[in-house]
Formats: structure tokens, C-alpha cells, sequence
């Protein structure tokens, strides 16, 4: 069997797409291979292997491999883990800038608000001048 016979479009018996599974018997832990679609119900007998036999070799090429993987994953994780402490720190110091403009929105708001209030005394304070002024004239 060769393995470029296997790609995504690789069908049994029954003309199904076969979807690769990987076998848990004693003889070949872990192998993959290509069966009827209807597996493990009643299936068109249609069976490949899609690695090599398991040999103690093989054993050990993939556990060394997998053991490389482990390593190179624990040390994106925790380069992953100093990334997402940072970030966290920095949106705590976000969240204190903005409650920090958020008050200063506020005592601003406050400010316009009395000067609009002075702004208003002045124009009738005004009116009432020009009135007066008009009548004593
Ligand atoms: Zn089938």
C-alpha cells in the first residue's frame, strides 16, 4: 500500500468518503487505517492501513516525537501564559486610566453646568440693565 493511494477523497465499497480512525487493539495501538464509513456497524469489508506496521521502533519514533511536541508546547503555553498576564495588567491599568477621565467627565459636566446657569443670570441681568437704562434715559 503506498500512501499516496490515500488522500481525502479515498472511498470504500459502498462509494462513502472513508474516514481515517486509529485502532486500539493490542496488535497495533494507535495505527491508522481506512475502513467503511458504516464502521462498526455492518460495513462493506473495504479495510486499509494508513501507517506503517507497529514496531518497537515505531513505538519510539513517535514517542520521541510526541515527547519534542510536549516540550515545544509547554514552552509556547507558558510563553502564552507571561503574554496573557501582561495583557492582563495592562487592561488593569486601562481600566483605572479610564474610571480616572470618566471623573474628570464628570467634574467637567458639573463645571459647564454652573457656568451655562451664570452664563443665563448674565443675559437677564443684562436685559434688565438695558431696561433700565432705557427707562431712566
Ligand atoms: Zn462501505
Amino acid at each position: 500500500m503506498s500512501s499516496s493511494s490515500i488522500n481525502s477523497s479515498t472511498s470504500c465499497y459502498c462509494g462513502k468518503e472513508t474516514p481515517i480512525r486509529i485502532s486500539t487493539t493490542d496488535g497495533n495501538p494507535g495505527r491508522k487505517f481506512l475502513g467503511c464509513y458504516r464502521f462498526p456497524a455492518k460495513t462493506c469489508d473495504y479495510f486499509r492501513w494508513v501507517d506503517p506496521p507497529t514496531t518497537p521502533s515505531s513505538i519510539q519514533k513517535k514517542l520521541d516525537y510526541m515527547i519534542n511536541r510536549n516540550d515545544e508546547l509547554d514552552s509556547k503555553n507558558s510563553a502564552l501564559e507571561k503574554k496573557c498576564r501582561g495583557i492582563e495588567k495592562e487592561l488593569e491599568k486601562k481600566k483605572l486610566e479610564c474610571e480616572c477621565l470618566i471623573q474628570k467627565l464628570e467634574k467637567l459636566e458639573k463645571k459647564l453646568e454652573s457656568a451655562t446657569k451664570l452664563r443665563k443670570m448674565m443675559n437677564w441681568f443684562f436685559i434688565g440693565l438695558c431696561v433700565l437704562m432705557f427707562m431712566f434715559k
